[in-house]
């Protein structure tokens, strides 16, 4: 079900102000008052300027007001003319902007209403296509549930941080220190000690930040199918806003999904699963990374190397090896 919305006039161009059957390119404001706001207008560049209609003035401009006066005549004036002319003017003028953000919305959420099947196949073809939303979710969900929690944990702590770059702290010789300090004067010997050498870039940390289920399903499909079965008769200004609002978002979070998915395709590669081994994590838990094999198309660690890392926790068990 669409928004009803009521006949207005609609103002693309000049001439749909100047073929009006009452229009009049000239009002004297000495003899006329004003009757109603009927809608403002904002004419594209490309058509030229409209002079302002009351007589002391006729100054060109793209944006204003058609109005109705009480001489029966329709005319158009500016926003600060309409102030200067018409001492009732703001009160027409409120209900008219009212009126006309409203019917803009509604327009715009028709809009939404009518391509609704596409928007739904977009979303479902996201979900269902290869190496897709669903492949993501199942490898998001296997991946935590083999790897260490302690990996898990450093992984999402990088992707709050922003920070994919993998390095180990390395203990400079006392002569690197003394040269530290000789070209860096005024710092301190501490500061020195240790150097930060990079051995890694991860890819795709955004998969730890937000879940392709949360796009699709909750900030795609939910309001989608809302706004369809809402009833529109009824409803709350609040509401229309928030649906205009989401439905302005509407590109934006398809474009959030595409790059999430990418993210995802790139995280579980086997080059960049190789790099969690080299995270800040227990012996323990690098020892299980190191058995973990990743079957990308599958979205799974393969039975076998599950079997290895039973195996390995059932003999670390056995030596009294605290588990993590
Ligand atoms: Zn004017």
């Amino acid at each position: 079900m669409k928004f009803q919305i009521e006949n207005y006039v609609k103002i693309t161009c000049i001439e749909d102000i100047k073929n009006r059957f009452q229009y009049k390119p000239s009002v004297d404001t000495q003899n006329a008052r004003l009757i109603e706001v009927i809608e403002p207008y904002n004419l594209p560049e490309k058509g030229g300027k409209i002079s302002c209609s009351i007589k002391s003035c006729h100054t060109p401009h793209y944006k204003g007001y058609l109005i109705k006066t009480s001489d029966n005549t329709e005319t158009n004036i500016g926003k600060d003319c309409g102030k200067k002319h018409f001492p009732d003017f703001v009160v027409h003028f409120n209900k008219a902007t009212k009126k006309h953000r409203i019917r803009s919305k509604q327009e715009q959420l028709n809009g939404i209403i009518e391509q609704k099947c596409e928007i739904y196949s977009r979303i479902n073809d996201l979900i269902h296509q290869e190496y897709g939303g669903s492949w993501c979710q199942k490898a998001y969900k296997n991946f935590s549930k083999h790897y260490p929690n302690q990996a898990i944990d450093d992984l999402k702590q990088r992707a709050i941080r922003n920070d994919a770059t993998i390095s180990y702290s390395r203990k400079r010789t006392e002569t690197e220190v003394s040269d530290m300090l000789a070209s860096n004067p005024g710092s301190k010997r501490e500061e020195w000690l240790y150097e930060d050498i990079p051995v890694g870039v991860l890819a795709g940390l955004d998969i730890f930040q937000q879940s392709i289920r949360s796009i699709l399903i909750e900030k795609l499909t939910n309001p989608l199918n809302e706004l369809t079965q809402t009833d529109k008769t009824n409803l709350s200004t609040a509401k229309l806003n928030k649906f205009a609002r989401w439905a302005g978002d509407i590109e934006l979070l398809f474009n959030e999904a595409e790059q999430l998915i990418k993210a995802n395709r790139k995280f579980f590669q086997h080059d960049n699963l190789i790099l969690l081994i080299k995270l800040d994590i227990s012996e323990q838990a690098k020892q299980e990374i190191n058995l973990l094999e990743w079957d990308y198309k599958n979205a799974d660690v393969t039975e076998a190397s599950q079997k290895k890392l039973r195996n390995l926790i059932k003999n670390n068990t056995k030596r009294g090896i605290v588990q993590l």
